[in-house]
């Protein structure tokens, strides 16, 4: 065998062979059909909604099918890495209702038969490979400078040629093993490369679960298989863990797709059946006319913990990523208003082949439809959680007045179309402030707003009367806007919009003018919901207190 010193040289600690990592981590033995697929984050310790995004699709799958998720951290890039980082993924996918089945359980722990699921953990099984390939003469060591490199680089690109290591361009690809030998006694740096059987004359077709078929030339590169310091890159760690690891589909993000050539020579080359792959698009941004990547650095909503701050529940950004993978799901959800999302099926197949507009309107939209649908109960639970870690003042608040803050959730949630106040926790407040003493008398007069038609003067008028004339208990809504109606037309007030319209001047404004008064007093907003229910929930004692102050503004 050829380079047989040369591999003992570069590789004298490597006892395992081929045989042994195959036979250890044989085919999974699961039924027809299971998906086993992965979330492989580098430990950088930010989480992106597009990681989320991933996930996602992968653990929706993998559950579909009765298969298996598993968590790889992909920690080759040791630069990278930060503490906490694996352990905050794991309670970050938890949060997003996914749990992993098999992989990394901790900063130093997994579970599973196809470990270790940490990268650098695995460096003597991509040694025992990347051996295996130099002795039979398909990998070589590189003995190229960066600058070397840099400098191959600028003439090819000064002369038109497609600019790379390869071929006639990959300098030590036909070294020799003596030379190589001397070389690595002499202490130079080197990497190893892989000595691409490619031709770019040739295609290769190839079908992905999301983009369709495709077609592109072979890879000609001699790529780096071996860095600088002995550990992978992403290239070859792929080819060897998702093969090792059994995994069926890979299910990634579509920037690595140019790469595809690259990882279907490395599973022919390394002798390994290829997985399915599946490119999930990148999530765009509208911006004006056009789209742009998510960006960490300039917007918010590209950090997970962005959603945590500002309170959406998580089951709503599921949601929302649901329908951004399969437009179907909107259709979906409206057939079955109450069903757990669980109950959806993903389908690859069915998913935009182009870039996945992120819009936080549409997000806001499905986020008030699933809290509109969330019993009262809840939305409490939730609440309070939320405000307990990031709005001290209102946790205090609503846990010492229960009862009330549940009445006030479950305002208008009955009926066949209930209230959509709220698409994240940090709006709740600004909603329901009026119910709480400590914050609605806290208000300046400059924040009392009343129906553009009235002055204070007048509606001061309207509380007066109406204070010392109306019923708490009275029974029902509709008696209650009787009285109010009554009251005020003897006030001047009218009840007609055609009479009104005909003759403003014989009116001092409509009864709407005297409910608005009504709802400043009691809540110095223009725009709550059915003031009959504020009333019911504040009691008698609160309202008339507050007509009280409304009459001192
Ligand atoms: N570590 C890679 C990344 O974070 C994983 C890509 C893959 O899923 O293969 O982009």
């Amino acid at each position: 065998m050829a380079f047989e010193k040369l591999a003992e040289l570069i590789f004298p600690n490597v006892d395992k062979t081929t045989q042994y990592y195959l036979e250890k981590y044989p085919k999974r033995n699961l039924k027809e059909g299971a998906v086993v697929c992965r979330y492989a984050p580098s430990p950088t310790g930010f989480q992106h909604i597009g990681g989320v995004f991933a996930a996602l699709i992968n653990e929706r799958l993998a559950s579909q099918t009765e298969g298996v998720f598993f968590l790889r951290i992909e920690d080759t890039d040791q630069k990278r890495e930060v503490e906490g980082a694996i352990e905050d993924t794991i309670a970050t996918m938890h949060n997003f209702g996914m749990d992993f089945s098999e992989g990394m359980t901790g900063q130093n722990t997994s579970k599973g038969e196809y470990g270790p699921y940490r990268q650098s953990e695995r460096a003597d099984i991509y040694k025992t490979f990347a051996k295996d390939l130099l002795l039979k003469g398909l990998v070589y060591p590189c003995f190229c400078t960066p600058e070397e490199l840099a400098e191959l680089r600028e003439r090819q690109v000064a002369n038109k040629i497609t600019p790379g290591y390869y071929g006639e361009y990959a300098k030590f690809r036909n070294i020799t093993e003596e030379e190589a030998i001397e070389r690595i006694n002499n202490g130079e740096s080197y990497i190893l490369r892989l000595k691409s059987p490619g031709n770019i004359e040739n295609r290769v077709e190839f079908h992905d679960l999301i983009k369709g078929d495709i077609s592109f030339p072979e890879n000609n590169q001699d790529v780096v298989i071996i860095k600088g310091d002995g550990l992978p890159t992403y290239h070859f760690a792929h080819a060897i863990d998702d093969y090792l690891m059994r995994t069926t589909h890979v299910i990634r993000g579509e920037e690595w797709l140019s790469s595809l050539p690259i990882h279907v020579q490395l599973f022919d080359v390394l002798g390994f059946e290829r997985p399915q792959y599946a490119h999930i698009p990148t999530i765009m941004k509208q911006e004006g006319g056009s789209k742009r990547k998510l960006s960490k650095r300039k917007d918010a909503e590209a950090a997970v913990s962005y959603y945590k701050e500002v309170g959406y529940p998580t089951v709503c950004v599921i949601e929302y990523l649901l329908n951004i993978v399969n437009s179907t799901y909107e259709e979906w959800r409206a057939e079955n208003p109450t069903a757990d999302y669980h109950e959806f099926n993903v389908q690859l197949e069915k998913m935009s082949k182009s870039g996945a507009l992120f819009d936080l309107v549409k997000l806001n939209d499905v986020s008030k439809d699933v809290i509109a649908r969330m019993p009262a109960n809840e939305v409490y639970d939730q609440y309070t959680t939320w405000a307990k870690e990031f709005d001290n003042e209102m946790f205090e608040l609503i846990t010492s007045n229960e009862t009330m803050a549940k009445e006030v959730f479950n305002i208008d949630k009955e009926g066949p179309k209930p209230r959509k106040d709220f698409a994240k926790w940090d709006e709740v407040k600004d909603k329901i402030f009026y119910f709480f003493d400590e914050l609605f008398y806290n208000e300046t007069a400059e924040q009392v707003e009343l129906p553009k038609t009235l002055s204070l003067e007048n509606a001061k008028a309207v509380i007066e009367e109406y204070a010392k004339r109306f019923t708490f208990n009275i029974g029902s809504q509709e008696t209650w806007f009787e009285e109010l109606k009554a009251i005020g037309t003897e006030l001047g007030y009218c009840a007609n919009r055609k009479e009104f319209k005909a003759n403003p001047d014989a009116f001092k404004g409509m009864i709407s003018d005297v409910a608005g008064a009504v709802r400043s007093a009691l809540s110095h907003r223009t725009n709550t919901p059915d003031l009959y229910t504020i009333m019911q929930i504040m009691g008698e004692e609160k309202v008339r207190e507050r007509f009280e102050r409304f009459l001192s503004l």
